[in-house]
């Protein structure tokens, strides 16, 4: 797949409805067409941003809270069992209280508010949680009993990496918080549903993600969550992140329609995007919302490979910083990532065999590779070949986790530190003797920028 990149336009806001600040990943239906993609417009906001306010005015302003848990009764959670498996947006009706004070000997849940209650007992729980926040009941040993979790509330964001110009990191949010913002999701998801008429629309909700489509289920549950729940714990490796946090604000929104002409609706009447063949948009709004807009068509795997792509791009907004960083990296990284998750696409391995061809008769990475606003389309191949080279080289300093500098390189980026020097302080190299080695490693002797 290949896909440009638009550019920031407006700082990021904590409290507005973002504006027309977005970026925009356009994917191709063919790997194999020449590249174009698109920048959204600077100025004036699409119409999704008026859906966006809507579903946000929308979300009721009682949420609840650990001092009445009762007060969590009729809520959609996320129950993850003791064998690790979730139980994605049930509905909890109701807390058995345990004979301790501030105990619980069991849970009710039913799939939706008016659906038939099932009881789980407290041991079965490992954790129930409001989608997208962290847990508000956990499991102890001790009592056999579920318990409410002290609330961390808004953590601080960690400072800014030293050296770095300024920051202007995500914040983390509160559980009330998280919540909100996953009702908004759903909310807007409804409005979406009002412009973009789809009779065929289901919701399924994991963890992390919010699948809202028409492909068939069977499809949904054996190849595409899974293929985003990989992604995500691969990403989080290569970042240094711990799985188990929640990186989204909310959840990430994926509207995967089965057929083009209800995309091509969603993203030339919200979006005034006009791109009869993408395949997929990423669009990453300046307050932290993740929605992935995209069709099936027709191959499976290359459709998978798209979804990946798309999504990782949202990762990268969401890590650290919203700042953006180059386009070798960041579509490199989304290629990588496609590449590891959806190994059945060949797509990305025939990119990559090209660009491999291109720079041994060329020996060049094209001259703009590292200053292009957007890499052009054989590029692609290079940028995913050159992060996984990064992610298999040594860092700067070989002691303890520095020893895999990768998410410290793109950190510093995030924090505003250029490129080049946050190459430099992370693996001990220049652009040039990065293009170097990366050429050496796939026997490409001097291979220039
Ligand atoms: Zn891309």
């Amino acid at each position: 797949m290949i896909c440009r990149s638009g550019r920031a336009a407006e700082p990021p806001s904590r409290k507005n409805i973002p504006g027309a600040w977005m970026l925009f990943c356009a994917t191709m239906f063919s790997g194999f067409l020449p590249a174009w993609g698109e920048e959204m417009p600077s100025t004036g906001n699409p119409p999704f941003v008026q859906l966006l306010r809507k579903a946000r005015a929308a979300v009721p302003k009682e949420l609840p809270t650990r001092d009445r848990p009762a007060s969590y009764h009729g809520c959609p959670v996320d129950v993850t069992l003791t064998g690790g498996v979730l139980r994605g947006g049930v509905t909890l009706q109701k807390l058995v209280e345990g004979k301790a004070q501030g105990t619980y000997s069991a849970a009710a849940v039913s799939n939706g508010p008016s659906g038939r209650p099932e009881v789980l007992g407290a041991r079965r729980i490992r954790e129930i949680a409001l989608p997208g926040a962290r847990p508000f009941l956990v499991y102890q040993a001790k009592s056999n009993a579920l318990t409410i979790a002290p609330d961390a509330g808004a953590a601080k964001g960690k400072n800014k990496l030293p050296g770095a110009k300024s920051s202007v990191r995500w914040p983390e949010l509160s559980e009330r918080q998280q919540y909100a913002a996953v009702l908004e999701e759903k909310n807007l998801l409804q409005e979406i549903d009002r412009e973009v008429p789809n009779a065929g629309m289901k919701l399924y909700e994991t963890r992390r993600f919010i699948f809202y489509s028409d492909i068939p289920e069977r499809w949904i549950a054996t190849l595409y969550a899974p293929y985003l729940d990989q992604m995500y714990g691969k990403l989080c490796q290569a970042y240094g992140l711990d799985p188990q946090q929640n990186l989204w604000r909310g959840k990430a929104v994926i509207l995967a329609y089965q057929n083009p002409a209800s995309f091509t609706i969603f993203e030339t009447k919200l979006f005034h995007f006009e791109r009869p063949s993408a395949q997929g948009a990423a669009h990453c709004l300046s307050d932290g919302t993740v929605l992935i807009a995209c069709y099936a068509g027709r191959d499976p795997h290359y459709f998978g490979a798209v979804l990946v792509h798309e999504t990782a791009h949202g990762f990268t907004h969401r890590f650290c910083s919203p700042r953006r960083i180059p386009s070798w990296l960041n579509e490199g990284i989304s290629e990588w990532i496609a590449k590891q998750v959806v190994p059945q696409d060949q797509g990305i391995n025939r990119k990559v065999q090209r660009a491999v061809q291109r720079m041994r008769e060329s020996g060049s990475l094209g001259g703009d590779f590292f200053t292009a606003e957007h890499i052009g389309d054989w590029q692609y191949g290079a940028a995913a070949s050159m992060v996984d080279f990064l992610l298999r080289s040594p860092g700067a300093s070989r002691r303890g986790k520095s020893a895999v500098p990768f998410h410290q390189f793109v950190e510093l980026i995030k924090d505003g530190v250029p490129w080049e020097e946050s190459l430099q302080r992370a693996y001990g190299m220049t652009p040039a003797e990065l293009t170097w080695n990366f050429g050496k490693s796939l026997g490409i002797p001097n291979l220039r920028p």
